[in-house]
C-alpha cells in the first residue's frame, strides 16, 4: 500500500499522528538508552581482522627490509621500500611518488596545508600566509576535519554542492578560473564522507583538466575509502594520475590515503602521493621535521599483506562485517520513512557513512530529539564548513561501530525522531501551535 506523504495529510491526521509519535517518544525516553551512531570508527570485529599484524615481526631479525636495511633504525624518510611499493600498486602509481607517514593521513593533509602557508607550494611561489586572502572550495556535505584544517589556518571556505556524480563541476571550473585566491579543493573521490558519492569518470576527467587561475592551486584528493567497497560490483574510480601525467596539470594533485580503516585505525600507515616535482619540494621541508616515521609499522604492513591483492582480499572481510550494518540502517529508513517525503538518504556502495537529509530546518531538531532519547549522532551542521548547514537538513550516520542489535534500536529511534520532527514542523507551518509540540 502506498504510504501517505506528509504533504497530503490533513491537519487532523497530522495532529493524530503527532500524539501517537509523542507517546512513543516519551516511552523511548523512559528506557534511558545510551546508543551511539556518531563515530566513523571500525568495530571490534573489524580491528580483530588485522591482529596478525601485531605478531608478523617476531624479533629484530624480522625487521630488515628487502634491501637488507634494519628498519628499527633511523633513516629512509620516504618509508620502507616494500611498503611504498605495496601502496603504490594499490594506488596505480610509481613507488617514487609515494611518501609514507605515520598513522594518520590527516596529519599529512594538515602538513601539506601548513607547508603551503609557510613556504609556498613550489620553489619561488608566495607562501599563502603572505597573501591577503586564501580560499578553498569545499564540496559539502563533507568531512568536518578537512574544514577544521581550513578554519585553523584562516582559509575562507566556499561551499560547493555535491551530487551523485561528485561536486558541481560547472561551479568548480568557473570559480577556480576566475579567482586566483582559490588555492585548493577538498575531494573524497570514492565513497565521499558522508554522502558515499563515487566521482564519475567525467568528474575525474574534469578535475584532471581544471584550469585554475592560481598556479599554486592543488586538488586535495583524499582517497580515504579507495578500497572500502561493501559489494562485489563496486563502482570503480578513474586514476587521476593517469590523466594528469605528462600534461600541464602534472603537479595539480595531492593524494592522501591511509590504512586506518584497513588495519588498525589508531596504528595504520598513511601516504602522501604526488608528482616528482611536488615530492621534491615537500621533502625539502619534511626532512627538517622528521628523520623517519615508524618504519617498523610500515614493514609490518608490507609483510602482513604481501601485496596489494592481499589488501583487497582483506577488505572483503571488512565488507562482510559492515554490509549488514549499512543495510540495517537503510532498511529501517525505507520501512519507517519511505514514501512520506520526510527524508532522503544515500545507499552507499562503500565507505563509512550514510547521509540523511531531513526537511529543511529540521536537522538540529532531530539531532537534539535523538540526544534526549539517548541516541548520539554526529552533531547537526558538522558536515558543512564552519559547522553551518545552510539548510539545516543534513545528518551524518555512522553505522560501523555499534553492535547490530544496538544499531537496530538506534535506527528505530532516529526514524521516530525524524517523523516527530517532520509532523511537528508541518503542524507549526500550518499555524497550529500545539503546546505539546514545544514541550517535547
Ligand atoms: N579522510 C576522510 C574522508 C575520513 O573520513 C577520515 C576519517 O574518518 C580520515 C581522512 C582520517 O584518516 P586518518 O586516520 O588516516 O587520519
Amino acid at each position: 500500500m502506498k504510504r501517505k506523504s506528509i504533504n497530503e495529510m490533513t491537519r487532523e491526521e497530522l495532529a493524530a499522528e503527532y500524539s501517537e509519535l509523542l507517546a512513543e517518544y516519551n516511552k523511548v525516553k523512559a528506557e534511558r538508552l545510551s546508543l551511539d551512531m556518531s563515530r566513523g570508527k571500525p568495530c571490534r570485529e573489524q580491528l580483530d581482522l588485522s591482529d596478525g599484524i601485531l605478531t608478523v615481526l617476531r624479533s629484530g631479525d624480522d625487521c630488515f627490509d628487502s634491501l637488507g636495511t634494519d628498519e628499527r633504525n633511523y633513516g629512509i624518510i620516504s618509508g620502507v621500500p616494500e611498503a611504498r611499493t605495496l601502496i603504490a600498486k594499490l594506488c596505480g602509481v610509481e613507488a617514487e611518488n609515494v611518501f609514507l607517514g605515520g598513522n594518520a593521513s590527516l596529519e599529512l593533509m594538515y602538513g601539506a596545508v601548513a607547508r603551503a602557508m609557510l613556504f609556498g607550494v613550489y620553489p619561488g611561489s608566495t607562501p599563502w600566509c603572505k597573501l591577503e586572502k586564501v580560499k578553498f572550495l569545499c564540496p559539502a556535505p563533507g568531512y568536518d576535519r578537512h574544514f577544521r584544517i581550513c578554519e585553523t589556518f584562516g582559509i575562507e571556505m566556499i561551499n560547493i554542492e555535491i551530487g551523485e556524480n561528485g561536486p558541481d563541476m560547472d561551479t568548480v571550473e568557473k570559480l577556480v578560473a576566475e579567482d586566483e585566491s582559490i588555492k585548493g579543493i577538498w575531494c573524497v573521490p570514492k565513497y565521499s564522507n558522508p554522502t558515499g558519492t563515487v566521482y564519475s569518470d567525467e568528474t575525474v576527467r574534469r578535475f584532471a583538466a581544471l584550469k585554475p587561475a592560481a598556479k599554486d592551486f592543488r586538488i586535495f584528493w583524499d582517497n580515504a575509502y579507495m578500497v572500502h567497497d561493501l559489494y562485489d560490483d563496486a563502482p570503480a574510480l578513474l586514476n587521476i594520475f593517469d590523466l594528469t601525467k605528462g600534461t600541464e596539470n602534472e603537479d595539480i594533485v595531492y593524494m592522501f590515503m591511509s590504512t586506518s580503516k584497513i588495519t588498525h585505525a589508531g596504528s595504520g600507515i598513511s601516504a602522501f602521493i604526488t608528482s616528482g616535482a611536488n615530492m621534491k619540494h615537500a621533502l625539502s621541508y619534511l626532512g627538517t621535521q622528521i628523520i623517519s616515521y615508524d618504519k617498523v609499522n610500515q614493514l609490518r604492513h608490507a609483510k602482513f599483506f604481501g601485496d596489494s591483492d592481499g589488501i583487497l582480499a582483506h577488505m572483503k572481510k571488512h565488507a562482510a562485517i559492515l554490509r549488514p550494518r549499512f543495510e540495517e540502517v537503510t532498511e529501517a529508513f525505507e520501512k519507517e520513512l519511505g514514501g512520506r517525503d520526510i527524508a532522503a538518504w544515500t545507499k552507499p556502495m562503500g565507505g563509512y557513512f550514510i547521509s540523511l537529509d531531513m526537511l529543511a530546518g529540521s536537522a538540529k531538531r532531530v539531532y537534539s530529539l535523538c540526544l534526549d532519547a539517548g541516541v548520539k549522532l554526529t552533531e547537526a551542521g558538522a558536515t558543512y564548513p564552519y559547522g553551518k548547514d545552510p539548510k539545516d537538513a543534513n545528518l551524518r550516520i555512522a553505522p560501523s561501530y555499534p553492535p547490530l542489535s544496538e544499531l537496530r534500536r538506534a535506527a528505530q529511534v532516529l526514524c521516530l525522531c525524524a517523523k516527530l520532527s517532520a509532523v511537528e514542523k508541518m503542524l507549526a507551518d500550518s499555524g497550529i501551535s500545539d503546546t505539546a509540540v514545544s514541550n517535547v
